[in-house]
């Protein structure tokens, strides 16, 4: 029965982007029973897609924008529905009719202007790299380093980057980067809805990318490792993408890079969204921090596949979430319940995210938050 509604052109884009599959939903609720959403307070992903199926929801108020895409509910789905797709094609919808919160605009407008969500200024994008001397990058090189928007401009991430730099060069990784012509993947502006923004960003960097020659591509962010992977073959290309786990596993095991210390600290690992359950990358991360420890990392409660979201992914971390509702106080909980004195991740948004939380937790402060290349660092 065709649905007759003043929302049909809305419905149908609803349609084409993954809702489709809603029509299997069943009304189990497991969707809901296992979004980290429902840990803080009450949120129905699963009344999102029943709504947009039949109309459409509320633009106004949280609830279109709470999804921080961790994909846990399309992975335990019993019928396949792309929760996701449905959440982002409803926020496209949103974005196109100039409804979105004040935050995310702000950051549309940064990106349009100076290719980061931050508003620093384009020109001073390499300026990371200009007291560690590294090469821009050229098309004899065997890798390109991305180290993206937050590692390029933010105080506590260029550090990772510059770690980064530093394993490269004790393994003599021939690598260059590109500087102030880089621009935002555009991954999480894609996921708050802004299609025609990221179409833009995406194509700019594949141009860039093409002119200098570029083959392989090595990330520190699990959603510029997403976006390179699996949403820019889109538009008919195809580079080789490789994140920093994998290229730190691949550099270790080559014996490229040898780990002449232990790292004594006792550690935990929390799995990003992107990397984990997105890409299934579990392994090379616990095997590195193996490597460099002699000891497996203590799990978390919520551990690879179930791995408690930071609250980052899908312009989480552009939005003021209240007290309360911050799942990555959370998760620094669950860190320090292991007994571990480091909780290390991959992932620039998480960082963010705990590096904050064990600030403003009681009892947490004495938590390290470490990026895992800032443990591998210690040990060369
Ligand atoms: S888990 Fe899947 S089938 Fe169950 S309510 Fe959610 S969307 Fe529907
Ligand atoms: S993807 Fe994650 S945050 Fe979004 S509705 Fe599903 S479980 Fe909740």
């Amino acid at each position: 029965m065709e649905i007759v509604s003043p929302y049909k052109e809305a419905i149908d884009l609803v349609k084409e982007t993954g809702g489709e599959t809603n029509k299997f939903c069943y009304q189990c609720g497991m969707c809901d029973s296992v979004c980290p959403w429902n840990r803080v307070t009450n949120f129905s992903i699963r009344n999102l897609v029943r709504q947009a199926t039949f109309g459409l929801p509320e633009f106004e108020g949280e609830e279109i924008w709470r999804c921080t895409t961790c994909g846990t509910c399309p992975d335990r789905c019993p019928r396949g529905v792309k929760q996701i797709e449905v959440g982002v094609s409803i926020r496209r919808i949103a974005t196109e009719a100039g409804i979105t919160p004040a935050s995310i605009h702000t950051v549309s407008a940064n990106l349009g202007g100076e290719g980061n969500p931050l508003g620093e200024p384009r020109k001073n994008r390499g300026d990371w790299a200009k007291d560690i001397s590294v090469k821009p990058f050229a098309e004899d090189m065997e890798i390109l380093y991305f180290p993206g928007c937050y590692l390029a401009y933010d105080g506590r991430l260029k550090k990772v980057a510059a770690a980064t730099v530093n394993i490269l060069n004790k393994a003599g990784v021939n690598f260059g980067i590109l500087g102030d012509k880089e621009n935002c993947c555009g991954e999480s502006i894609r996921k708050t809805g802004d299609e025609e923004l990221f179409k833009r960003l995406a194509k700019e960097n594949i141009k860039t990318f093409i002119d200098a020659g570029v083959r392989r591509i090595l990330v520190s962010s699990p959603h510029c490792y997403h976006t390179f992977l699996n949403e820019y073959p889109e538009f008919k290309v195809n580079f080789e993408i490789v994140h920093i786990t994998q290229y730190l596993q691949e550099l270790i095991s080559q014996r490229r890079l040898k780990l002449g210390k232990k790292y004594e600290k006792k550690i935990t690992y929390h799995d990003p969204c992107y990397l984990g359950r997105h890409n299934g990358i579990y392994n090379e991360p616990r095997e590195v921090l193996k490597q460099a420890s002699g000891k497996d990392v203590l799990e978390m409660f919520d551990s690879r596949r179930e791995s408690l979201c930071c609250g980052g992914g899908g312009g989480g971390i552009w939005m003021d979430r209240k007290k309360g509702e911050r799942f990555a106080d959370i998760r620094v909980e669950q860190a320090v319940a292991t007994g571990a004195e480091v909780l290390v991740t991959a992932c620039p948004y998480c960082i963010i995210n705990f590096e904050d939380s064990r600030l403003t937790l009681e009892n947490c402060d004495a938590l390290e938050v470490k990026d895992i290349t800032e443990i591998v660092q210690e040990v060369i």
